[in-house]
Parts: structure tokens; C-alpha cells; sequence
């Protein structure tokens, strides 16, 4: 007799890969995030060094720059369709 066990194709194995590997990139930013909160140093900017905005750490706990030194998220600068490299 056939066991009922569920068999994973290989797309459902590369997709659970892809899961684990963004959940241990969200680990080690919670570990960073813990080692700073140890060492006094959580809440500010690795750029500037200056206290990141209460508002941006509630929103975004991880974040480890200031408003004026995050990466524009989210806020693309280019209209999508608009390729410079193609005109
Ligand atoms: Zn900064």
C-alpha cells in the first residue's frame, strides 16, 4: 500500500526555500535589532548616528536609518514605463 503522505513537487520545495530564506533574513534583522536594543544603540540612524523619528520605529521597528537616510521604499522616483536606458 501506497503511504498517504503528501509528496512536494520540486516548485513547492523552491518555494518554501524562498520562505525560509526571507524568514532568516528577517531573523537576523530581529538579532540585529536585539544586539542594538543590548548595546543602547537601538533607535538610532547607522548613517548619522541621530535618533530615528518615534513615528518611523513604530511603523517600521527594523529600520535602522533616519528618515533622511533610509532607502526610498515603495516611492519609486521613475514612472514605471519610463526607461531611461531605453530612449
Ligand atoms: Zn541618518
Amino acid at each position: 500500500m501506497e503511504s498517504e503522505e503528501v509528496s512536494l513537487s520540486t516548485s513547492d520545495l523552491e518555494q518554501l526555500n524562498e520562505k525560509v530564506r526571507r524568514l532568516e533574513l528577517k531573523l537576523a534583522s530581529l538579532q540585529a535589532m536585539v544586539k542594538k536594543i543590548d548595546a543602547d544603540a537601538y533607535g538610532l540612524c547607522e548613517a548619522c548616528g541621530s535618533e530615528i523619528d518615534i513615528e518611523t520605529l513604530s511603523s517600521n521597528p527594523e529600520t535602522i536609518f533616519c528618515g533622511q537616510h533610509a532607502p526610498q521604499e515603495g516611492q519609486s522616483p521613475e514612472e514605471p514605463g519610463s526607461n531611461p536606458l531605453s530612449a
